[in-house]
């Protein structure tokens, strides 16, 4: 058996083979590309392609794709094959720099927010030579941009990209503040703990809601659940070991540094974290991984559930994004140093971050939005929708320290003076267990714990990286015009925790007090559902904020926000049309059918003996006719909340319905077939119970 070593990225167009099989000429010229961004000239595009083609064929490969991340939030790849006739009636097998650069997929299929319409019909992808190229199966993947003519992003990957390099110019500005010559660039890095359910094919494929929504849309409250935390400590069952052993396998031969596996608090439920990258190789990794999680999990006979929310009552899944930024020599900028120097520049970037998340609470909100997520945050297990700051007690006491330019009560009792003297090194704090925190600092990075399990991770980052762009720019604008760098620092500094302390909070975030302080004494958003913080994407300082640094354009702004709430429209859409359908051609007929069968036992027993009571069938039949009753009652209320959907003016309005209507009759249709689920006898019931679900899997 090969080696993990021997095998780990055999799968990749990486470092290795791009050095074992370009010319040294080539390989520095595409290396200049990777690391610095400089335009790669024909030739060289022609030598790699050419260099990547023979790697590929020899790995079995006959065809090519760009791949690329469309908004619809998957990833898509169209199949080109290598061959080229050749004049003798054969074919020989050809790949141009041209091929490679750009591809032409048609773009009709795609949602584009008007913008194809309003610009150009067509859309090109565009190789990004920083996300080193693949095989899947028998295909050269190559992580590409998704543009159209116009040069509108329709992807997620080209604001990412925008987003890490207006984050590059702005930290570049403050590290030569400090006297840092020497870094050319600085990146962020992301390393996302993804969640995620596995329950059996056969039970699943008996669902119509987990086929139709990925998540299940009725089911009563087992009667063991997660209330003895047994799962997550528990050990890992042989089938998910199975599973996890060949995810593992494929990942490593990815290149992905899958490094961490274990069982999560719900039953069913388990994780998995890789070791963190730059962001936006990051953001294809985990697109790959979610992909192959549920590839093999196929193989396995098993399913994997990626929505936020597939059982109610049982906590969700979420996405950590695990985000610190670095220069190209390894310095971590949200790492205290050790000299004084370093020191200040860490609380610098550490105040662009507090900055940044206080001054665009709601793009960070608005990055993690979708119908999915909205069952999560604000419920009681994963962080609120209000967004906050959770720094721990050690650097909270830091900060105030400056703040009321009083000695810091650390281990020295010493006086905080910037630029002179040493911070203490801040381990993880100790209070930081709860994981309540939407953004939690932890040591040496921040954890945005608000993303949802299926989402992307490339939207949180870009609001991220630009929000931390801003605040670095203000600060770089104000600090390369200042006479008295240490005094103008200092006071910058002081002003940024003066201003925006009230984003900090250390305590309980699922705490129901805590919403109560942060939206009324400390003026905090609370956006709760999609339509309610969609709309303030175009609010006016979120557009100037993301146009001046070059993310996003206007256009582009307006259709992602119509996307997104289109996507909202249809999911819940699909959700309320496939209840109506499970409700009225299996849960109502199982009802009826089950009690039809108890009311012929009663009259068959009366037919016995008169005197027999028959209470018990009397009973069922008397509650169950009236749940059926109500069931078809609130069918049709249902119904009519999705014909008056029709009305809506827009896509805005029609979600803010959405949210008003259909999601409570939902609710109500499912509260009475939840209960007729309790009294209707098991084998009469149609589905897999919640019990069935999520104990499956051995
Ligand atoms: P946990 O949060 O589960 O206690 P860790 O803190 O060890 O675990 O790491 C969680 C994730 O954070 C991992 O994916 C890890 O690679 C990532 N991570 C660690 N350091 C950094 C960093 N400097 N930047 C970004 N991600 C990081
Ligand atoms: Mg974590």
């Amino acid at each position: 058996m090969k080696t993990v070593p021997k095998y780990f990225g055999s799968l990749v167009f990486d470092d290795r083979v791009m050095k074992a099989t370009l010319s040294a000429k080539v390989y520095g010229s595409l290396k200049k590309t990777i690391d610095e961004g400089t335009p790669l000239d024909i030739g060289v595009a022609n030598a790699v392609a050419t260099a990547m083609k023979d790697w590929a064929i020899s790995m079995g490969a006959t065809h090519y794709t760009h791949w690329f991340q469309p908004l619809t939030g998957i990833t898509a790849e169209k199949h080109d094959s290598f061959i080229a006739p050749s004049p003798d009636g054969g074919v020989i097998m050809e790949f141009s720099g041209k091929e490679l650069i750009k591809g032409e997929p048609d773009a009709s299929s795609f949602p584009s927010g008007g913008l194809r319409a309003t610009f150009e019909a067509r859309g090109y992808t565009a190789w990004d030579p920083t996300s080193y190229a693949f095989i899947k199966g028998r295909t050269l993947c190559i992580p590409t941009a998704f543009c159209s003519y116009g040069g509108e992003a329709l992807d997620k990957k080209t604001p990412l990209l925008r987003s890490m390099s207006a984050l590059n110019k702005q930290a570049l500005r403050i590290l030569r503040l400090f006297g840092n010559n020497t870094a050319k660039c600085v990146r962020s890095s992301v390393g996302p703990e993804q969640e995620y359910f596995l329950v059996t094919r056969e039970m699943y494929d008996q669902r119509p809601d987990l086929r139709f929504t990925g998540r299940t849309l009725f089911g009563a409250k087992p009667p063991k659940g997660q209330e003895m935390d047994d799962h997550y400590f528990g050990v890992i069952k042989p089938r998910v070991a199975a599973f996890m052993e060949e995810l593992n396998e494929e990942l490593w031969k990815l290149g992905i540094l899958a490094k961490t596996e274990h069982n999560e608090v719900a039953p069913a439920q388990h994780e998995l974290a890789p070791i963190y990258t730059t962001t936006n190789i990051a953001t294809d990794h985990n697109q790959l991984t979610m992909e192959i999680m549920q590839k093999i999990a196929a193989k396995h006979g098993l399913v994997c559930l990626l929505h936020e929310k597939p059982f109610a009552g049982v906590n969700g899944s979420g996405k950590h994004n695990n985000w610190s930024i670095a220069t190209d020599a390894g310095q971590n900028l949200l790492s205290p140093g050790d000299t004084p120097y370093e020191n200040a520049q860490f609380l610098l970037f550490l105040c662009a971050v507090i900055k940044a998340v206080d001054d665009y609470q709601d793009l960070l909100r608005i990055s993690v939005a979708t119908a999915g997520n909205d069952h999560r945050l604000g419920a009681n297990e994963a962080p609120p929708a209000v967004v906050s700051i959770f720094l721990g007690d050690e650097l909270n006491a830091v900060l105030q320290a400056i703040e009321t330019d009083t000695p810091y009560a650390g281990a020295e009792k010493t006086q905080m003076k910037l630029g002179v003297d040493v911070l203490p090194k801040f381990n993880r704090d100790a209070t930081d267990r709860n994981r309540t925190s939407p953004f939690a600092f932890t040591g040496n990075k921040f954890e945005f714990r608000m993303l949802g399990s299926s989402n992307s991770i490339a939207c949180a980052n870009i609001m991220l990286n630009s929000a931390v762009a801003e605040s670095l720019k203000i600060y770089a604008d104000r600090l390369e015009g200042a006479e008295d760098f240490a005094a103008a620092l200092h006071g910058m500094i002081q002003k940024t925790i003066r201003d925006h302390k009230h984003i900090i909070f250390n305590g309980n975030g699922y705490d129901d007090s805590w919403i109560k302080e942060a939206t009324e004494s400390r003026g905090l958003l609370n956006y709760r559902t999609t339509p309610d913080c969609m709309p303030h994407l175009l609010d006016k300082k979120n557009v100037d904020m993301l146009t001046s640094h070059g993310v996003y354009s206007q256009a582009e702004l307006r259709s992602r926000c119509d996307i997104m709430l289109e996507n909202y429209c249809k999911t819940v859409i699909i959700e309320a049309s496939t209840m109506v359908t499970m409700a009225k051609t299996q849960i109502a007929p199982a009802v009826e059918g089950y009690t039809a069968e108890v009311a012929k036992g009663a009259a068959a027993k009366k037919a016995l003996d008169t005197s027999l009571a028959c209470s018990y069938e009397l009973g069922v039949v008397k509650k169950l006719s009236a749940l059926t009753d109500r069931i078809a009652g609130k069918v049709e209320e249902l119904e009519d909340t999705l014909l008056y959907l029709q009305k809506a003016e827009d896509v805005m309005a029609q979600s803010a319905m959405i949210r008003d209507s259909v999601l409570v009759k939902m609710g109500e249709l499912r509260v009475a077939c939840d209960e007729a689920e309790t009294l209707t006898a098991k084998n009469w019931w149609p589905y897999p119970s919640y019990a069935d679900l999520l104990f499956s899997v051995q």
